[in-house]
C-alpha cells in the first residue's frame, strides 16, 4: 500500500507532447532571464534558433509584454492572437527569432494543496520560491515541437534557482547570482524552480563510468537532510544503471517547494519542504522521481496510444521496494493494487491502452496498478533474466525517443523468445480482467501417487491465463501453474501425494477481479461508487453539517439516490452509530475499535444484501468534522482511528483465498 503523500507525487512534466513533431530537429532556445522574487519582475530575451528552418507558432503568456521580435535580424510587428491565457504568435519560416518580453509573476500562493498546483499552471514568484512551470507560457514555447535549449538565470544573491539539465557555470558578484545551463536533448518544456536555497552537493562516478553531481537545492529549514537525500540519491543512481542502463543527465538534483507538491523532471525533483521532511520518502517516492529519469523523461512516452512509463515506474520502483523488503510485504502491495481494482466500478474501467495519464481515482488505478500487474504477469511468463534483458534493450534503442507499448513488447520478444502479441493485446485493449474460481475438483490415485483434476472458470470473455494454485498435500504445499484459455476448462495434475486442499493464485499474482472474500471492503469502495447514499445518523444540526462536508470531500460522486446494492456512508456520534447498528441488524462495533477508541473512528461493514457501508463514528461535531481532511487520503483501510485529525490507528480485515476442499478418498 501507497501512503497517501506518496501516491500524491506524480510525474506531470510531459503534459501534452505532440507526437507529431519528433521527426525535426528540435528548436533550439539561447534564454536569458531574469527574476526579481521581491517585487515579482521578470525579464527575458530569447534567440530561437530552428534548423531546417520553417515557420512556427509561438505560446506566451498573455500577462507578458513583448517588448520586440526580430526575424532572421528583421523586427517585425508581430500579430498576437488572445487564445485563453496564451497569446498565439503566428511566425514565417525563419532560421532565427529574437524576442525580448518582460512583465509580472504570480504571486506564489502557499496554501494550494497538491491538486491544485497541478491545475495551477500561472508562473509565480515570491520570496520563498518561484515555479514556472513548463506549460504556462513563461517563455516563448514553440507549439508542438520539442525543445532544446541553453539557459542563462540572473537572481538575487540570495537566491539560486535552476532548470533541468547540465549546469554550465555559475557565478556570484555583485549581488547577483547567475547560472548557465544546457540541455542539448529534445525536451518537452522548460520549467524553472528559484528560492532562498542552500545547495548541497556531492559528485559521484557511476557503476557505468560517468560523473554526475548530485545536489540538493533546500530551504534552510530542512538543511539538515541534505546529506541523507544524497545518499539515497547516490543508491537509486546505482541500483538503476546497473539495472537498465546508463544515467542519461550529468546531474541529478532535488529540489524543495514551497507549495505541498511533487514533480519529477529531467535531472530533478521539485518536492514540497513538507513531503521531504516525511521519513518515508527517501525510501519510495525519491526513488520513482530518480527511475523518471529513464523512463518518461529518458524514453518518452507515446501518449497517444499509452502512457507505459507510469506502470513500468511503479514497478520498478514502489514495487521493487516491496520485493526487496520481504516476499509478505509485496504480496500485501498486489493485494492493495487489487481490491482497489476490485472497488472501481466496472463503467469507470477504461482499457490500460487508453491511459494516456492522470486525472482521478480510477484513472490512477488502471494506469498505475492495472499498468503495473501487466509487468508483473510479464515477468512471470518471460522470467527475470529476459525481463531485465529486454528492458536493458529497449532504453538502448529507445534513449531520448518516443516509443510505445508495442516497441516495448517488440524489446521484450526479442529478449525472450517468445510471442507476446495476445498477452498485451488482452491486458492493454480490454476493459475487465477475468474473475476466477474453481468451479470442481477431483483426486483419484494414480499409478504412481494421485491425479488431481480442477476446473476453473473465468467468466466471459475468456483470458488466456497460467493460473497459479497452491495445492496442499499429505507431503506438503506444491504449486502448479495451470493453462486457461477458455470460460471454463479442467486441468490434469499429477502429485506424489493425497491432495487435501487447493488455493486459487492465493499469491495474487493475476490481474484480476477479486472475489468478495478475497476483497474485504476499503473505504475506496465507498470512495469511488457511482451512486453512493448517506445516512446522518443524527438529528442534530452540527453533526449533520459536519458529516454532509465529510461526504462532500469523500465521495467522488455527490450522494444522492442511492442505487440498491450501491456503498453507503453513515455518519453520526457513537451512540447514533450502535443504535443504527442494532436497528439494521449488522454486527456490533468491531472488536478492534474497542480497545483504541479516540475521537472517532471508521470501518467497512456488510449490510445483510451485502452491499458496503462505511461507518464514520464520532465523540462529537467537532471530531466528525475533523475528519473532512484527512480521510480521503486512506482510501486503502478498512478501518482507522482518529484523534481530532490524527490517524492513531488503522488496518485493513483479513482476506481469504478461494479455497476446495478435498474430499478424502482414503
Ligand atoms: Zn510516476
Amino acid at each position: 500500500m501507497k501512503s497517501p503523500v506518496a501516491r500524491l507525487i506524480a510525474l506531470v512534466g510531459a503534459l501534452g507532447l505532440a507526437s507529431a513533431a519528433l521527426a525535426a530537429a528540435p528548436a533550439a532556445h539561447q534564454i536569458q532571464v531574469r527574476i526579481e522574487p521581491e517585487t515579482r519582475l521578470l525579464e527575458g530575451r530569447d534567440s530561437l534558433r530552428f534548423d531546417p528552418p520553417h515557420a512556427a507558432t509561438l505560446l506566451i503568456s498573455s500577462r507578458f509584454s513583448l517588448d520586440s521580435v526580430a526575424v532572421d535580424g528583421q523586427r517585425i510587428e508581430p500579430k498576437a492572437r488572445l487564445d485563453g491565457s496564451f497569446q498565439r504568435i503566428a511566425l514565417p519560416a525563419a532560421r532565427r527569432i529574437d524576442l525580448v518580453w518582460h512583465g509580472t509573476l504570480a504571486p506564489l500562493e502557499r496554501s494550494l494543496d497538491h491538486r491544485g498546483t497541478l491545475g495551477y499552471a500561472e508562473p509565480a514568484s515570491g520570496m520563498e520560491g518561484t515555479f514556472l512551470p513548463s506549460g504556462s507560457g513563461w517563455y516563448p514555447i514553440v507549439d508542438a515541437e520539442l525543445e532544446s535549449y541553453s539557459l542563462e538565470l540572473d537572481l538575487p544573491a540570495d537566491q539560486r534557482g535552476l532548470v533541468p539539465g547540465r549546469l554550465v557555470e555559475e557565478s556570484e558578484a555583485q549581488g547577483r547570482y547567475r547560472a548557465r545551463f544546457e540541455f542539448s536533448q529534445p525536451a518537452e518544456g522548460i520549467s524553472l524552480m528559484a528560492g532562498p536555497y542552500r545547495i548541497e552537493e556531492r559528485r559521484v562516478r557511476t557503476a557505468a563510468g560517468s560523473d554526475v553531481r548530485l545536489r540538493t537545492y533546500f530551504h534552510a529549514e530542512i538543511a539538515a537532510l541534505a546529506s541523507g537525500y544524497l545518499d539515497s540519491v547516490a543508491g537509486y543512481l546505482d541500483l538503476y544503471e546497473r539495472r537498465i542502463g546508463r544515467y542519461p543527465f550529468s546531474e541529478f538534483s532535488v529540489v524543495s517547494s514551497p507549495t505541498p507538491t511533487g514533480f519529477g523532471m529531467p535531472s530533478l525533483t521539485y518536492l514540497g519542504i513538507d513531503v521531504l521532511r516525511l521519513p518515508f520518502i527517501r525510501a519510495t517516492s525519491l526513488g520513482h522521481e530518480m527511475l523518471h529519469n529513464w523512463w518518461g523523461n529518458g524514453v518518452y512516452s507515446d501518449f497517444a496510444r499509452g502512457n507505459w512509463s507510469e506502470g513500468l515506474t511503479n514497478f520498478m520502483a514502489d514495487y521493487a521496494y516491496r520485493e526487496r523488503e520481504s516476499p509478505e510485504a509485496a504480496r500485501a502491495m498486489r493485494l492493495g493494487w487489487l481490491r482497489d481494482y476490485a472497488a472501481m466500478p466496472s463503467a469507470d474501467d477504461t482499457p490500460l491502452a487508453r491511459f494516456t495519464s492522470r486525472t482521478h481515482g480510477a484513472s490512477q488505478i488502471v494506469g498505475y496498478t492495472k499498468s503495473a500487474m501487466l509487468f508483473l504477469m510479464l515477468r512471470d511468463a518471460v522470467g527475470e533474466a529476459a525481463f531485465d534483458a529486454g528492458l536493458r534493450d529497449f532504453w538502448r534503442d529507445y534513449r531520448f525517443r518516443v516509443a510505445s507499448w508495442d516497441d516495448l513488447r517488440r524489446a521484450f520478444e526479442r529478449a525472450s523468445g517468445k510471442k507476446l502479441a495476445a498477452f498485451f493485446a488482452q491486458w492493454l485493449e480490454r476493459t475487465g480482467a477475468p474473475a476466477l474460481r474453481i468451479a470442481g475438483a477431483e483426486a483419484r490415485p494414480a499409478a504412481s501417487g494421485w491425479r488431481l483434476s480442477v476446473t476453473l472458470e473465468q467468466g466471459a470473455p475468456a483470458y488466456a491465463l497460467a493460473v497459479p494454485l497452491r495445492i496442499r498435500t499429505r507431503g506438503g504445499d506444491i504449486t502448479r501453474r495451470v493453462d486457461l484459455a477458455r470460460e471454463r476448462d479442467t486441468a490434469l495434475i499429477e502429485l506424489p501425494s493425497e491432495p487435501l486442499e487447493i488455493a486459487l493464485d492465493p499469491e495474487l499474482r493475476l490481474l484480476r477481479r477479486l472475489a468478495a472474500a478475497e476483497a474485504p471492503p476499503i473505504l475506496r469502495d465507498a470512495m469511488l461508487a457511482p451512486h453512493p447514499g448517506l445516512i446522518v445518523a443524527s438529528a442534530d444540526a452540527a453533526v449533520q453539517a459536519a458529516a454532509r462536508e465529510l461526504a462532500a470531500g469523500l465521495l467522488e460522486r455527490a450522494p444522492a439516490e442511492r442505487q440498491p446494492a450501491s456503498p453507503l456512508l453513515v455518519a453520526g456520534l457513537h451512540a447514533d452509530i450502535d443504535a443504527w447498528l442494532a436497528r439494521e441488524k449488522m454486527a456490533p462495533r468491531p472488536a478492534a475499535l474497542t480497545t483504541t477508541r479516540g475521537s472517532a473512528q471508521v470501518w467497512t461493514a456488510r449490510a445483510g444484501d451485502a452491499s458496503i457501508v462505511v461507518l464514520v463514528s464520532a465523540q462529537d461535531a467537532a471530531s466528525l468534522a475533523a475528519l473532512a481532511r484527512p480521510l480521503p487520503h486512506y482510501g486503502q483501510q478498512s478501518y482507522l482511528v482518529f484523534e481530532g485529525a490524527r490517524m492513531i490507528a488503522r488496518g485493513t480485515w483479513p482476506a481469504q483465498p478461494q479455497v476446495w476442499k478435498l474430499k478424502s478418498k482414503m
